[in-house]
């Protein structure tokens, strides 16, 4: 049985689950494009109730939902709640603002009139990673509704119920039935998917691995794709910055949800100047973190998603200090059940072993102190990985120009990097391509149509 609820907290199996057989999925497709029909008929105010409803909903179910997430995926109580907070105002944010975003857009050609539309394009496949159960899903799924298209959502496989609650929140807000469908389905059957024809196009967040199979199987079937990957973003400290204030953003930076987000601060630079009174700091505030049960209020650091996401990074820790780094906190299974492990540090990893190109999906910090920002920056840039990532200066001025030389698709200053609905969220490099959020993220499975009048 491979989708199943299991506490990552007590290793305990409490739901199981049977994938969609082939003819309840080819009923599914079918749905979704009959549906797609219609919808794309429905005028913008009519599809933002919906998209309304579903958020007004989601803020009254909020306990019971963010308590879904903690259970079968392990992010502590409080972060749940806000995620479900999130996931409400990015469906609220389009059902307000889609009209707006895709308005017709005159042009001024040298002679005649000209406009663009955006028209829908129909069906799509959305395949979704467990970290952030609701936001993942209502980030690819808002827009996109808004736009006319409709949804086939494939879930990760650790949190069914989640996947069931987000497609129970749309029948509840009484949206026409097929509008948005869960997908009960294995990774390995995704990518086949997408070459039948009434899948107009496909977006994955997740591993650099699946984001592969997903793109060659579009481009395969040259559908449109949009792939939001792993990271392994730079936390830069120059010399002016206010540490106290860095050290508590790096803590946020890297331990939020458990230390699994693709945008965590992974790689920590300090130059020298201020390098080891940071790092003192932050061994300090690491050492100390309350790492336990999620759903306890005074948690900090909760289990890691499964068991095998524990020993998958136990083995990379392991193959980190084989290559010559050290482990200055933490570094071992925290408890002897549940999937728990110790905030760590790690230091002295070397430029060009493979394990430096690793991203590392759990609460585990790499440190670096280099001689100057020039260095800072070398250093940052010197990744497979090109998401977002954070610099921490009194000089704004600086920071910017700094900015402008990393190679990534979101930087921050003086905060790690955040997502929020208005805000632009995605990669370069091998953390994908394309944008979610904001304007930019209702642009991408639109047939931005030109209407020429002679
Ligand atoms: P994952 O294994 O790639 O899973 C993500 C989704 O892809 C799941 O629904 C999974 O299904 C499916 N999948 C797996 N293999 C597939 C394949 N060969 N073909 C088609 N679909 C496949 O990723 P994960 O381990 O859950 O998530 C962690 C990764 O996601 C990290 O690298 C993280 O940085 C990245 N991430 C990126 C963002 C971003 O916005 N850039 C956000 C969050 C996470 P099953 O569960 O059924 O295997």
């Amino acid at each position: 049985m491979s989708i199943q609820t299991t506490n990552p907290a007590t290793n305990k199996v409490l739901k199981s689950f049977d994938e969609m057989t082939d003819k309840q999925l080819e009923t599914a497709i079918e749905k979704s494009n009959s549906v797609f029909q219609e919808w794309k008929k429905i005028s913008y105010g009519d599809r933002a109730k919906i998209l309304h409803k579903v958020a007004e909903l989601m803020r009254k179910k909020k306990s019971e939902l963010a308590k879904l997430i903690t259970l079968e995926m392990g992010k502590v109580i409080a972060q749940a709640e806000s995620e479900i907070d999130l996931s409400a105002s990015i469906l609220d944010y389009y059902a307000d603002n889609a009209a707006d975003f895709l308005a017709d857009k005159k042009l001024n050609p040298e002679s005649g009139e000209a406009f663009i539309r955006n028209s829908p394009i129909g069906v799509l496949f959305g395949v979704m990673p467990w970290n952030f159960p609701f936001y993942q899903v209502v980030r690819f799924a808002a827009p996109n509704i808004m736009v006319g298209n409709t949804i086939l959502l494939k879930h990760a496989s650790i949190v069914p119920q989640c996947a069931i609650a987000m497609e129970e929140l749309f029948k509840e807000a009484k949206a026409p039935e097929g509008l948005y469908i869960n997908l009960m389905l294995s990774g390995k059957r995704s990518s086949a998917l997408i070459s039948d024809d009434r899948i107009k196009g496909v977006s994955l967040t997740g591993s650099e691995g699946a984001g592969s199979s997903i793109a060659a199987a579009a481009g395969k079937n040259l559908k449109k794709s949009v792939l939001e990957l792993g990271g392994s973003d730079a936390f830069i400290i120059l010399e002016d910055a206010d540490i106290d204030t860095a050290v508590e953003m790096a803590i946020v930076g890297r331990m939020n949800n458990n230390g699994q987000s693709c945008v965590a601060s992974k790689r920590f630079i300090a130059v020298e100047a201020i390098a080891d009174e940071f790092l003192e700091k932050f061994v300090a505030k690491v050492a100390a973190l309350k790492v336990g049960d999620p759903m306890d209020r005074d948690t900090q650091v909760g289990p890691l998603s499964s068991e095998e996401a524990l020993i998958n990074i136990l083995d990379q820790v392991k193959r980190f200090e084989k290559a010559g780094a050290k482990i200055l906190v933490g570094g071992k299974r925290a408890f002897d059940t549940g999937a728990f492990m110790q905030p760590t540090i790690l230091t002295n990893l070397k430029r060009g072993v493979p394990t430096f190109y690793e991203e590392l999906f759990g609460p585990v910090a790499s440190f670096y102190k280099v001689k100057n920002e020039q260095e800072a920056i070398d250093l940052a840039n010197d990744s497979p990985f090109g998401l977002g990532g954070s610099i921490y200066t009194k000089d704004i001025k600086r920071a910017i120009q700094l900015a402008d030389q990393i190679d990534s698709g979101m930087v921050f200053i003086n905060q790690p990097t955040s997502t929020q609905p208005d805000l632009p969220f995605g990669g370069t490099k091998n953390s994908g391509y394309g944008r979610e959020l904001s304007q930019l993220g209702i642009d991408e499975f639109v047939n931005k149509k030109l209407i020429r009048v002679s």
